[in-house]
């Protein structure tokens, strides 16, 4: 199936009736029946028929349709969340005595679903290098159920070899989900390395308007079911109809606006990198990054968000830099149109979640602004460090 098809027309329905060219957003909570033996039929498939919006709304069905097909796999769903995906997707899948093996530092939330939300119910873990794949086969033990991988992983930018953490699981019985939300389903397809769940924080490039907080979990038919049926269900981070709508109109220009990113990333990481007030660019298209040669190999393309770290003596020098830019926004988040960026040294708390990390470090996410103007603020930024 072509990527224009997907994004402007699958699973749009207007062939019943709406003939709408923009998707009807179905606000609506609950859905009425003719008779009590028309009720009875759907309560039986509250998932797969309008009942309850929880379980089955149009609009968002659309846009499921959707996801699942840009992640080449059976069946996605949508939450309220990437997180509320991520976290679905994990306790799916683990019980009480269960082990799980995840990359080092990956998204902060889900390190805290393993370290503070699972840890109460029983559930170990283990947090690897996964830049070295044998890392994640050191770690298992008897009762490892799944592993997880965020490749590139926040922050720091570690790539995990998919297809040798994927053969490490599968010799072991083992289950494996990925995190994709940074290179979104146009750069990498984790499911084709053979990954049995893709989680994206669709918050991000999915919708790319800085409008919606939404989350994806992709699989196969019967893990999609499972999760829906259980963790979906009574945990109830379902989504609303207007944000699915919302997603689907960021949709339409998925392809023009992570390319664009993507270009102005390279262009602004080839300028920091040749600076001498940077010490370092974390961003794995450049050649000069430890896992390049991976990156080329398993991802189509990089994406917009990098880490730099400066040459600052101090904390103050850093907060000049930031709040001298113009162009970069100081905000968490990224994916949308306009350029961020994220100083550790702002995020630094009591969680003690970022200590390990420099105060010199800044995560820049680069829009679909005009590239020379990006480069020309963070020039005059540094000369004013
Ligand atoms: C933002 C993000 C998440 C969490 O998604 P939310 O939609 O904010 O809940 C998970 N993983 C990555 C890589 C993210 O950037």
């Amino acid at each position: 199936m072509d990527l224009s098809h997907i994004l402007t027309h699958l699973g749009e329905e207007r062939e019943r009736g709406y003939d709408a060219v923009v998707p009807p957003i179905v606000q609506s909570g609950n859905f009425t029946y003719p008779t009590v033996a028309a009720m009875r039929a759907v309560v039986q498939q509250e998932m797969e028929r309008p009942l309850y919006t929880r379980g089955f709304n149009p609009t968002v069905a659309m846009a499921r349709e959707k996801l699942a097909a840009l992640e080449h796999a059976e069946d996605a769903l949508l939450f309220s969340s990437g997180s509320a995906a991520i976290a679905a997707g994990v306790m799916s899948f683990v019980q009480a005595g269960d082990h799980i093996v995840c990359v080092q530092k990956p998204y902060s939330w889900t390190k805290k679903l393993l370290v503070e939300l699972l840890a109460r119910f029983g559930v170990e873990h283990t947090f690897v290098d996964g830049t070295d794949a044998e890392n994640y086969r050191r770690a298992v033990r008897p009762n490892t159920r799944l592993f997880i991988l965020e490749s590139p992983n926040s922050l720091t930018f570690e790539l995990q070899d998919i297809a040798a953490v994927v053969a490490i699981a599968k010799a072991h019985g083992i289950l494996t989900l990925c995190d994709n939300s940074f290179s979104s389903p146009l750069f990498q397809n984790p499911i084709d390395l053979g990954v049995d769940m893709v989680a994206h924080s669709a918050t991000k490039y999915l919708n790319g308007h800085s409008d919606v907080v939404a989350g994806v979990l992709a699989g196969s038919a019967a893990h999609m079911r499972q999760v829906m049926s259980k963790e979906l269900m009574t945990l109830g981070a379902a989504p609303s109809p207007h944000d699915a709508w919302l997603l689907m109109r960021g949709l339409r220009t998925l392809e023009l606006r992570v390319n664009r990113s993507a270009d102005n990333a390279e262009k602004v990481a080839r300028f920091l990198e040749g600076h001498p007030r940077i010490k370092r660019v974390y961003w794995p298209g450049l050649e000069s990054h430890p896992q390049h040669a991976l990156a080329m190999r398993q991802m189509k393309r990089v994406a917009g968000l990098m880490s730099i770290e400066l040459d600052a003596p101090d904390e103050a020098a850093v907060e000049r830099f930031c709040d001298n830019l113009q162009r970069f926004l100081i905000a968490v988040s990224w994916g949308g149109y306009e350029s961020l960026q994220w100083p550790v040294c702002a995020l630094k708390g009591p969680s003690g979640y970022y200590t390990e990390l420099p105060f010199t470090m800044i995560r820049l996410y680069i829009g679909i602004e005009d590239a020379d103007l990006l480069i020309a603020d963070l020039e005059q930024g540094l000369a004013r460090m």
